[in-house]
């Protein structure tokens, strides 16, 4: 049998996220919940044939149901597949928990994490902060967005009290882009933190290359790029 077999999941429930990006709850027969940091693939079987498979980070935390967190990608094949047309009570074909590097289980939360997000990379590390809630653990999110009405998620992590320094990059309420000087005092809030980086590949290089200035260990620093 194939090592993550294909299976259908449900759209359980759905809401939007900004008005670019959905979030879908997907019940699966089988699920026993996943790693926080896990993503699944998506299949999606076209009239001529052809089929189109994508990852999606797991936004849920690890006893939660399965949730995905989608930004629309303008042309994307399945982005917009899943955040303009698929409904609640469709069926969508699914693999996963899927991936064993970029995690945060209950061993890693023995030590403070510091979850870094640009855009819609923040999915995985909600699952992250979930799961920190599980385990008693500390984290801070440094979430990096264009304008206000892309932060994703915002009404949870203020009633859950999620440590954050939110930055803006565009418009009226911009404060800049993540930065050396936000990283240095992020890190010196915590003793011995390690780090977890998701968004776009040039936000992930930029944070990565200055935790080395900052002298982290590259060992202490898990990443997570997409497009
Ligand atoms: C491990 C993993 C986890 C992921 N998790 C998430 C997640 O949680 N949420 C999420 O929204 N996406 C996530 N992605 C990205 C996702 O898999 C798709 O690549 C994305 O949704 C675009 O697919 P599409 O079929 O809509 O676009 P495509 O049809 O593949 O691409 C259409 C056009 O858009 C460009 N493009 C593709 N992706 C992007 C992008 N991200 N930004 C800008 N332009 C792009 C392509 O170059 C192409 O020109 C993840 C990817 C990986 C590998």
């Amino acid at each position: 049998m194939a090592r993550f077999p294909w299976g259908y999941g449900t759209i359980e429930s759905s809401f939007d996220l900004g008005d670019t990006g959905r979030h879908l709850e997907i019940s699966l027969p089988e699920w026993t919940g996943a790693k926080a940091g896990q993503h699944i693939d998506i299949r999606l079987n076209h009239e001529d044939g052809s089929k189109t498979v994508r990852s999606y980070s797991l936004s849920s935390g690890p006893t939660d149901a399965a949730q995905i967190s989608v930004e629309r990608v303008e042309g994307g094949v399945m982005s917009t597949f899943l955040v303009d047309q698929v409904k609640d009570g469709d069926k969508v074909e699914v693999r996963g928990p899927i991936g064993s590097k970029f995690i945060y289980d209950e061993e890693k939360a023995q030590r403070p994490a510091i979850l870094i997000g640009g855009g819609s990379g923040v999915a995985p590390l909600r699952g992250m902060w979930r799961a920190a809630k599980n385990y008693g653990s500390t984290v801070k999110l440094v979430y990096s967005v264009r304008t206000p009405d892309k932060a994703w998620f915002m009404d949870e992590i203020e009633a859950e009290g999620v440590d954050m320094l939110l930055k803006i990059t565009r418009g009226e309420h911009a404060t800049g882009r993540v930065n050396k000087e936000d990283l240095e005092s992020v890190i010196a809030e915590f003793d011995n933190p390690r780090f977890y980086i998701c968004g776009p590949n040039a936000f992930v290089d930029f944070i990565d290359e200055t935790l080395v200035e900052l002298n982290i260990e590259p060992g202490d620093v898990e990443k997570e790029k997409w497009g």
